[in-house]
Order: structure tokens, then C-alpha cells, then sequence
């Protein structure tokens, strides 16, 4: 990871390799501002703006994955940064990686179907997790013993 960003000719400074500590570290797919808030612990001086333009910059170098939201802030995964699937709640917006899933159909295949030149792919899982469900306290029940 560092090696790609000097390959590009970009510093790297100790705030932005606590920037990378973190978003390698976390499995939690933070937001910008979760990511700010947690290198601000080490460099308190640490604007927002420096923290959007080193994700633009690992962005760029393809070494973090944003899962875009329109309604909500986006989010970030440095630990793999190749399209994968997630597991999303809908309750907490807790984001987990879905690693049980087999990597479908090559890109390629449904280029080849399509005609489309695709770049990318988007695989997302909505739903309640076992926290949130147990949290709710089995008010959400199943739909068989509805009346
Ligand atoms: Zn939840
Ligand atoms: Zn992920």
C-alpha cells in the first residue's frame, strides 16, 4: 500500500499512514467520518479535508473500495479493496463483508453476453442483523404465526 502511493509520487505523511493503519485495520467499512474521528486520536490538527483527498488519492490507486450511498455517507474498505459482496442492515447500517459468497460470473462472461464494457460490480445484501433482530425483541415475527 505504501509502496503504490510513492510509485505516484505522494508523501507519505504520518497522518496519512495512520489514514491507511486504519482503514486496513477496520473490517467495519467506516465513513469519512469515522475515519476522521479515529486519526484525529493521533494528529488532532487532522482536517476532514485532508482525510477526503488521501481516500481520493487511494481511490486513484485502486487501494480502497467505496460503497457509494445515495442517502446515507459513504463508506470505505482498505482491507479489500476489489469488489466484493456485503451484508448491509438496515436498522443499525452495520456493513459486513459477505465472505460465504462465491465471486460470480467473470465480469468478462457478462461483457461478452451484454456488449457492455463493464468496469465495475455491485453485490449487496439488505437486511435486519441478529443484533438488531434480537434487539427488537420479537416484535418483527415470522410470517407464518401472523394471524
Ligand atoms: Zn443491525
Ligand atoms: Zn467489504
Amino acid at each position: 500500500m505504501r509502496a503504490s502511493l510513492a510509485e505516484k509520487g505522494v508523501a507519505l505523511t504520518p497522518r496519512r499512514a495512520k489514514l491507511l493503519e486504519v482503514l486496513v485495520a477496520s473490517d467495519r467499512h467506516p465513513s469519512v467520518g469515522e475515519i476522521h474521528e479515529e486519526v484525529r486520536r493521533y494528529f488532532p490538527s487532522t482536517s476532514l479535508a485532508t482525510i477526503y483527498n488521501t481516500i481520493e488519492l487511494l481511490k486513484e490507486t485502486g487501494q480502497v473500495l467505496e460503497i457509494e450511498f445515495s442517502g446515507a455517507a459513504n463508506r470505505y474498505d482498505g482491507r479489500i479493496p476489489q469488489a466484493h459482496p456485503h451484508l448491509i442492515c438496515v436498522e443499525c447500517e452495520k456493513i459486513e463483508d459477505l465472505e460465504m459468497v462465491e465471486p460470480s460470473e467473470p465480469l468478462e462472461a457478462i461483457s461478452a453476453a451484454t456488449g457492455y464494457r463493464l468496469v465495475n460490480r455491485r453485490t449487496d445484501y439488505y437486511g435486519v442483523c441478529p443484533q438488531c433482530q434480537a434487539r427488537e425483541g420479537g416484535q418483527q415475527q415470522a410470517p407464518q404465526s401472523l394471524p
